[in-house]
């Protein structure tokens, strides 16, 4: 398995006593991995009905699923004109629907009286980094009338009275995200499975297993199962059981931090409530605890020690809200994701009982909940829409040369953002110097229109005839 390195403060291991499969087990679904997909499938398939087995290498929410921000949005990682350029207008719309059913379970899950302290809040803020509000108006439009999905645009005034930068211009609102705390909820997602029946074991690493046949077997190093159908939620750490699958995932380590209290600075700079992530997937940042910031920005195609970032998310927040001044980094972690090469996520069935729900990405929330349901219903009521995700195949991610080029990718499309990003400021600089030339210049003419009258000085007559400006200082 590959390592995740998390500070110990995140580090779950200590909310329950783990069980770990000592004994054999015959069961209708085994579940590979209890991260939000797999534990999504193992909710949703036991309240159909069926008896289900997860099996976690480590324990319940190690990686990625135990060290998110939290951010709940319909969506994939995939641009939605992508999207439709890749599967046509109405698959684009119901694959659209099945991610906003998605962010929809999410809440569902959430607010059930089980899951104490999961604090949802309304709104997220998709900043743009430069000043393009035509791009931004025909994406609004065709979230609201054609993708049935509420948003609001706002214009740069707006967003600067809530975020005091001068980093972003417009933004997209989507009054009904959200965010919930992300430990919680997948701790909470856990109990859940368990009450209604999902047997979770802890410590077990899947070793091999052999899909053919109607009955599958799995191996793990204490015990064997056997099961109607496995669904492989293992994300990048699949490792040995399936090598070939976990090859079309690129690995990609995200960090996070979160700040000391910043006390009532941080209401200064920052009055909007909710999550705000750019348009160009950069940085990713809300308010918890009332003064502190989370915030995600770094990413390696490597494992390194999120410790390592502090520094470089220090400075992020320093170049977003410089008036904010120093804070203090309190705590810093990673996970890692596991990206597709066309950016949608891999959920269907491989082979007769053969599932995968896995390559989330960056935006996981929603879309493992849309799996983990999509699976368990296609498994016990013969529900085909997983159909729909058929166009996006198992790309081979390109293995060592793959992260190489990924992480140059990484690195080229953060420095042609920030260069887009300077470059509109730089504009909107101009723009604001043009104005206030323009401001002053009427405020001298009125002046001069209105003041008294003196004769004109005896002076021989221009060879050209002054332009407005001229005489007047600037
Ligand atoms: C810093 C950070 C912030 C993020 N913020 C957000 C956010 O705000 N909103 C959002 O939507 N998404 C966010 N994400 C993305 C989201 O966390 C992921 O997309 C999602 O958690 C992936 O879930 P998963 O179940 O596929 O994978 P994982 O969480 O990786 O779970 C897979 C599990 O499978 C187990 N496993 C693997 N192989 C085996 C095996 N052979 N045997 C047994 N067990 C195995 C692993 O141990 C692991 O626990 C964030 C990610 C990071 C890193």
């Amino acid at each position: 398995m590959n390592e995740t390195f998390t500070s110990g403060s995140r580090d779950d291991a200590g909310f329950r006593e783990r069980v770990r499969l000592s004994f054999d087990l015959d069961v209708d679904i085994c579940v590979v991995g209890a991260g939000l997909a797999g534990l999504t499938v193992a909710l949703e398939a036991a309240r159909l009905g069926a008896s289900v087995a997860v099996l976690e290498g480590r324990h319940v929410g190690w990686n990625a699923s135990g060290h998110l921000l939290g951010t709940v949005m319909p969506g994939f990682a995939l641009p939605l004109a992508d999207l439709i350029e890749r599967v046509g207008f109405e698959d684009a719309r119901e694959l659209w629907t099945l991610s906003r059913d998605g962010a929809d379970l999410v809440r569902a899950i959430a607010t059930e009286e089980s899951m104490p302290g999961i604090a949802p809040s309304d709104g997220v803020l998709e900043v743009s980094n430069v000043d393009d509000g035509e791009r931004l108006i025909s994406r609004l439009q065709m979230l609201n009338e054609d993708f049935d999905t509420e948003v609001e645009g706002w214009q740069f005034d707006r967003v600067r009275d809530v975020l005091t930068t001068d980093r972003y211009f417009h933004a997209l609102h989507y009054p009904k995200a959200f965010q919930v705390d992300g430990r919680k909820y997948v701790h909470g997602l856990a109990a859940l499975a368990r009450r209604a029946g999902a047997r979770i074991f802890e410590d077990t690493p899947v070793v091999g297993f052999d899909p053919s046949g109607i009955r599958k077997r799995i191996v793990t190093p204490s015990a064997r199962l056997r099961a109607s159908h496995i669904v492989l939620a293992g994300n990048v750490h699949l490792g040995a059981p399936l090598k070939r699958l976990s090859e079309t995932l690129l690995p990609v380590w995200r960090y996070a931090a979160l700040t000391a209290p910043l006390g009532e600075r941080l209401n200064e700079v920052m009055a909007f409530r909710g999550s705000v992530m750019d348009s160009d997937g950069i940085d990713h940042f809300r308010i918890v605890d009332g003064d502190r910031l989370m915030w995600a920005s770094p990413e390696t195609t490597w494992a390194a020690r999120p410790q390592r970032f502090a520094g470089a998310i220090k400075r992020r927040i320093r170049s977003i809200f410089p008036t904010l001044g120093d804070v203090e980094i309190a705590e810093v972690w990673g996970g890692v994701t596991g990206r597709t090469v066309h950016g949608m996520p891999q959920v269907g069935e491989l082979h007769k009982g053969l599932w995968v729900a896995s390559g989330f990405g960056g935006q996981g929330m929603n879309t493992s909940a849309m799996a983990g349901r999509l699976i368990a219903r296609s498994i016990l009521w013969g529900d085909e829409r997983w159909r729909l995700f058929s166009p996006f195949e198992l790309v081979w991610a390109g293995g060592p040369t793959g992260r190489a080029a990924g992480q140059l990718v990484g690195l080229w499309n953060r420095a042609s953002s920030a260069a887009a990003g300077s470059l509109a400021r730089h504009r909107e600089r101009v723009r604001v110097r043009e104005r206030e030339r323009e401001a002053r210049l009427a405020d001298a003419n009125g002046a001069a229109a209105k003041g008294p009258r003196r004769p004109s000085p005896v002076r021989p007559a221009p060879e050209h005839e002054p332009s407005e400006s001229e005489g007047i200082s600037q």
